[in-house]
């Protein structure tokens, strides 16, 4: 894949870049180290003034970045801004509150006499440089609720990001050294996936975290396992969007659209199959159905636009694939299941809600990575779990009810990272995210994310 600003709206090759030679990884690697060596006995205060002024740099920039967001992967520039703005409040959060996080644990003197201590603490300590392998779907926002609690926890960031958002990848760089973070804290390595398991390999990274599609996240875990490095896998997910007989039926079917077409459905944690109770099958279908009619598709510089097209002709092809799949196979669309019927250069597709599907169909089973949204009628609340876990995947949930027992049951037995109710899946600072199954293992964000990477030293005093 070359390295490349192509606009998906236009299908224009914009911007080519080299990828780096081996000399100058290697020269990255050794900055890398170098900055580590200095980074990791900075004070939590020093931290704190770097990351607060990354925030205040990328809060003046947030026009401009977004701008270029939406040229490279083709977001609706609205929601471009408002990932800039997401990564601004988590520097600030992980920069108020890594210290806390990361404070010295002390076991109680009962829990530990037994080993012959007169006192023991748990230490938080960094561990070098992580690399960081990334997709270009929120191409800020996965970098930075890496980067943030990364650096705060004294390591250096080492970024390979997807091959079609470079420019937003170099901005990163400059981005930290703007604010005042020495040369190698962190960097962004323009090179293919092909170079990755190098990199990987370098006794001097210390371990990986990879946000991705399943196939890059299991070639990153080998190498790292063959390695004995640690990793953090975010992969692809096909979250279930329950709706049970008590649930605001109108907020439900208005929220699932945004759940569905968010990042031109091009999210992980987009809710992408639809599961509804046959007492309220009917209503929330036809709100539903109706709300994916009226969004706006079209040019993702629009202010007035809702969806804009896909990040690659490839992606295209993939969701288009997944539609014709199950159409063959009896599913019914009510709504969208092609291409715009207008002549358009760029790689768009109609929001599409398709029923009567069939575990025979691709789409049951795989991932839609684009504004296609599955419907399924059941009876009982078993069935709507049984079918929510009837997934490879486990990233995150979202049920809507008010009824206790089924929020109850939900909790219990829904396998995924989140269970959302009454709302739908986001990421936010405070929370850990992460996924089960096929959707990966480790957590990002909150307490959780930090002490990812982060050696948990015992220390004990005889
Ligand atoms: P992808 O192809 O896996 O690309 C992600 C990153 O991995 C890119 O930097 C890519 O580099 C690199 N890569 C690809 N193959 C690799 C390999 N064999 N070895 C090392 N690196 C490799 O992902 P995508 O299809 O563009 O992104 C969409 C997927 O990401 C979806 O499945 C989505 O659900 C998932 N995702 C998950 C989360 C989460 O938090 N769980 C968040 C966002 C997206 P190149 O670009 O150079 O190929």
């Amino acid at each position: 894949m070359p390295i490349a600003t192509v606009n998906p709206a236009t299908g224009e090759t914009l911007k080519t870049f080299d990828a780096l030679t081996p000399e100058e990884v290697e020269r990255r690697l050794a900055t890398a180290e170098a900055a580590y060596r200095e980074h990791r006995l900075t004070s939590f205060a020093d931290r704190r003034t770097l990351l607060e002024r990354a925030a205040d740099v990328l809060e003046a920039d947030v026009e401009d970045v977004a701008r270029t967001m939406t040229l490279e992967m083709g977001k609706p520039l609205k929601a471009a801004r408002a990932e800039a703005a997401k990564c601004v409040k988590a520097m600030r959060w992980y920069a108020a509150n890594a210290e806390s996080l990361l404070a010295d644990e002390h076991p109680e003197p009962r829990d530990v006499e037994d080993s012959g201590a007169v006192r023991a603490v748990v230490r938080y300590r960094p561990i070098g440089p992580v690399l960081a392998v990334m997709p270009w779907n929120f191409p800020l926002w996965q970098v930075v609720r890496f980067a943030a609690p990364a650096l705060m926890a004294g390591n250096v960031g080492l970024l390979k990001h997807a091959s079609n958002v470079p420019q937003t990848a170099l901005y990163l760089e400059e981005l930290f050294l703007r604010a005042g973070y020495r040369e190698g804290c962190f960097q962004t390595l323009l090179i293919g996936s092909g170079a990755v398991d190098g990199v990987l390999r370098d006794a001097r990274v210390a371990a990986a975290t990879l946000t991705g599609s399943e196939p890059a996240g299991r070639a990153v875990a080998s190498t790292a396992g063959d390695e004995v490095k640690k990793t953090v896998l975010e992969l692809g997910g096909s979250d279930p969007y329950v709706v049970l007989p008590s649930a605001d039926v109108e907020k439900a079917a208005k929220t699932a659209v945004t759940a569905r077409v968010q990042n031109n459905g091009q999210s992980c944690i987009a809710a992408k199959r639809f599961i509804v109770h046959a007492d309220v099958y009917d209503a929330f279908r036809d709100r539903f159905v109706a709300g994916m009619r009226e969004l706006t598709v079209g040019d993702p510089m629009s202010e007035e636009t809702d969806v804009g097209p896909l990040s690659s002709e490839q992606g295209l092809g993939d969701l288009e694939e997944l539609v014709e799949d199950a159409v063959a196979k009896g599913a019914a669309v009510l709504c969208g299941g092609a291409r715009p019927d207008r002549p358009v250069s760029g790689w768009f597709y109609t929001p599409t809600v398709l029923a009567g599907i069939t575990e025979g169909m691709r789409i049951h089973r795989e991932e839609a990575f684009g504004p296609v949204a599955t419907l399924y009628r059941v009876d009982s609340l078993d069935e709507a779990v049984a079918l929510a876990n009837d997934t490879p995947f486990g990233l995150s949930s979202n049920v809507w009810t008010r009824d206790d027992d089924d929020i109850a049951r939900c909790v219990r037995d829904i396998q995924a990272g989140g269970v959302f109710f009454n709302g739908m899946t986001a990421s936010h600072p405070g929370l850990p995210f992460g996924g089960a199954k096929r959707s990966g293992y480790g957590r990002e964000l909150a307490g959780e994310g930090i002490r990812e990477f982060c050696n948990a030293t015992t220390v004990w005093y005889g």
